[in-house]
């Protein structure tokens, strides 16, 4: 496993965590709610305060992850939302984006068909 792979797995991992976050928040209707950074740092354990709406809009694609500002990368990611809460990054690094493609959680089976 190269270094780009190594961290696309990791964004993809904290991606499943926030699915489940995002699964209780709705469960207890809540507006929005503290999601973890999905950024490639392993030991990054900063939180994200997002609505579910803003959650919802960046899981609609499965190259787009949620980050505290600063986390970004501009050597994988470039940065298509901006608040002063969170930024929501587009991956780029064509390494990067087929790994988190191929681990998207809500990609349907006719989509999975992204080999690199
Ligand atoms: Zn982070």
């Amino acid at each position: 496993m190269d270094d780009h792979e190594r961290r696309a797995s990791t964004e993809a991992l904290f991606r499943d965590v926030n699915e489940r976050i995002a699964e209780s928040a709705q469960r207890f209707d809540a507006r929005s709610t503290e999601f973890v950074c999905e950024c490639s740092d392993p030991s990054c354990t900063d939180r994200v305060e997002a609505t579910l709406d803003e959650y919802e809009d960046v899981r609609s694609d499965g190259a787009k992850f949620l980050l505290v500002p600063g986390h970004e990368d501009p050597s994988i990611e470039r940065v298509v939302a901006s608040t002063g809460r969170l930024r929501i990054v587009e991956k780029v690094q064509r390494r990067v984006r087929s790994v988190v493609m191929r681990l998207n959680p809500r990609a349907r089976p006719s989509a999975a068909s992204e080999h690199s």
